[in-house]
This record gives C-alpha cells, sequence and structure tokens, in this order.
C-alpha cells in the first residue's frame, strides 16, 4: 500500500471551485459533490486517478500542509480547455481516544466549506488500483462505502460510455447509512440507476437497520443475500473484486465472504488467489 508521505507533491496546481452541491439532506452525515476547474492546462487527471488536495495549516510548531487525497467520481471533460474534475467529499470529524474531544478532519472540513470561485491547490495525478480488465468478458463485483461509491461512479461510466460492449457481469454493492445517504441511487439523484437497463449491470444497496445508533450498515447481508451467484462468479478465473470506503468494510467483507464460501479458510485461499492475479483491489481509508 503507498502511503501519502510516499508521494510526489512537488508539482502544484491551481484549481476553481465551480460548483459545490450538498447531496445529503440535513440530519445525516454530510457530503458535497464538488466540481473543480483546473486551471493548469498541464495537469491532466484520467478517470482511472485520484488527486490531492493541500491546505497549508498553522500548529504550534509552525507552518505545516496537509495533504489528502480524493478519486475521481465522474469522467473527467474539458471545458474551454481546461480540466473539470468531479468529486465527492464527506465532511469528517473524529472523536479523539485520549480526551474524548471532537476534532474537525483538516482537508473534508476545508473543502466543505469552500465557496464558488475560491481557489485550491491540487497536485498528482495518482494512480487508483481500479483497472479496467482488457477483456471485456470479466465479471466485476464492486463493493463500496460511505463515498467508496466515488471512484465506482466514474469506473462504471467509463466502462458503459467508454470502453462499451461490456460483456461481463458487473455487480455494485454499495452501503449507506439511509436511504437518502445512498448517493447517485436514491429518488432524487439516480445517476447510477441509468445504468439498470444494461443488460451486465445490477446495483444492490444496503443500509444501516437503525441509522440513528449508528448500527452497522449491512452491506455483508446484501452480499450474502445473493450468494449464489457471488459464488458463481467466483468460480470462474475471470472476476474481478474491487473494494473502496472506510476501514469497517474490511473486516464486513471478510466475513461476508467467508459465510458464502463456507469457512474462513475457503475465503483466505480464494481471496490469495484473487490477490496473486492482480484480480482484488482495494481502497481503504
Ligand atoms: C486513494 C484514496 C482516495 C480517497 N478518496 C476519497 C473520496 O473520494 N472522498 C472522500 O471523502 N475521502 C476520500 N479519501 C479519504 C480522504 O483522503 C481523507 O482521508 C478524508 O477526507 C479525511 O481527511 P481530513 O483531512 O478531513 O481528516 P484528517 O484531518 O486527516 O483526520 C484524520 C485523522 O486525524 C485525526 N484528527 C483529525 N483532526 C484532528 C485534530 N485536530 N487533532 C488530533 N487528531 C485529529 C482523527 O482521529 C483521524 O484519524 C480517500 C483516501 C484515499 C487514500
Amino acid at each position: 500500500m503507498t502511503h501519502l508521505t510516499d508521494l510526489n507533491t512537488k508539482e502544484k496546481y491551481k484549481a476553481i471551485i465551480a460548483k459545490s452541491e450538498r447531496l445529503t439532506p440535513p440530519g445525516a452525515e454530510e457530503v458535497r459533490e464538488i466540481l473543480l476547474k483546473v486551471q493548469s492546462p498541464e495537469f491532466v487527471c484520467k478517470v482511472d486517478q485520484s488527486f490531492g488536495v493541500l491546505i497549508e495549516t498553522e500548529t504550534e510548531f509552525g507552518k505545516s500542509v496537509h495533504h489528502r487525497l480524493y478519486s475521481v467520481a465522474d469522467l473527467p471533460s474539458e471545458n474551454k480547455g481546461l480540466l473539470e474534475l468531479t468529486i465527492l467529499v464527506k465532511r469528517c470529524s473524529y472523536i479523539d481516544d485520549f480526551n474524548g474531544e471532537l476534532y474537525d478532519g483538516i482537508a473534508s472540513n476545508y473543502l466543505c466549506d469552500r465557496k464558488i470561485g475560491d481557489e485550491i491547490t491540487i497536485t498528482g495525478p495518482f494512480k487508483l488500483p481500479f483497472i479496467v480488465p482488457e477483456d471485456k468478458n470479466s465479471n466485476l463485483i464492486l463493493i463500496g462505502l460511505g463515498t467508496g461509491i466515488a471512484p465506482f461512479r466514474a469506473f462504471i461510466k467509463n466502462i458503459y460510455h467508454e470502453v462499451k460492449d461490456w460483456k461481463g457481469k458487473i455487480r455494485l454493492f454499495y452501503g449507506a447509512r439511509s436511504g437518502l445517504e445512498l448517493l447517485y441511487l436514491n429518488d432524487k439523484n439516480g445517476d447510477l440507476t441509468n445504468y439498470y437497463d444494461e443488460e451486465t449491470f445490477e446495483a444492490f444497496s444496503a443500509l444501516s437497520p437503525r441509522p440513528h445508533w449508528s448500527d452497522p450498515i449491512a452491506l455483508d447481508a446484501a452480499i450474502e443475500a445473493r450468494a449464489s451467484e457471488i459464488i458463481e462468479m467466483l468460480s470462474y478465473s475471470n472476476t474481478y473484486i474491487y473494494v473502496a470506503g472506510y476501514e469497517k468494510i474490511s473486516s464486513m467483507l471478510d466475513k461476508a465472504f467467508s459465510n458464502i464460501l463456507g469457512s474462513r479458510a475457503k475465503w483466505e485461499m480464494r481471496k490469495s488467489e484473487l490477490k496473486a492475479g492482480h484480480k482484488w483491489a482495494e481502497i481503504i481509508y
């Protein structure tokens, strides 16, 4: 896994906030879709990449730069020669384990608070591990939690609009706390439901049974409910599993796939085969 500190942030570029729209309703976790107009023509960022946002911060030890990555959440486009990129940002806050105080995440709050016309500094681009397989008969199981939908939205659009003629199955499993937080799969914004007409595409959503109690999102149950199809897909050597979202997702998936395959050992073996064949990729944050 690449660490943020390994990434080269020497090249910096300016981008203007062209749009910032809250996708979730008041009372739910705030997630914003932000459109950036990159001001530097030399900055190129593709659909399967992420880029960094750099924020100067002042600490008791002096000035420092806070760097965080965001996945491209739509097909990049060009407007009057300037690259336009969409990102999906969740406003984060954390409770400090030691003093119990609530802290705001630096980059996510910075981005969510930016207004139209504000300038930000970006760097990159950086690779995402979600490669479109060369063989269009390949099967893809895409699993996202929260803003983990961002790279998969771009990925699915890329497959159906640019790669085209996909023959393998694509199954998207997406978990959010409540129906209104199901980004791009709800009544107001059903961007991803546009692909329901595609013979090869199906999406399944999972919610938290009691969102106000922070009960876990039942992504494992949604996956286990499709056990027979998943077992079949996993029996083919051209099946890929791609995972994105916050860290809770890993243990949830290990549990679900172990249940589906009948034991932890069987899943561990299949997962190592997927990893060895470069058919398992994840971004966990
Ligand atoms: C490849 C990749 C792609 C990603 N794509 C997306 C995406 O598309 N959308 C998205 O929303 N996120 C994405 N992320 C996550 C994103 O990069 C950030 O990690 C996230 O937005 C939180 O960053 P932050 O600066 O707001 O929080 P941070 O400031 O980095 O806070 C994170 C940690 O610092 C601690 N902390 C925070 N504030 C304080 C404080 N004041 N004092 C002490 N401790 C504190 C918290 O305990 C927490 O563990 C991605 C990550 C990766 C690696």
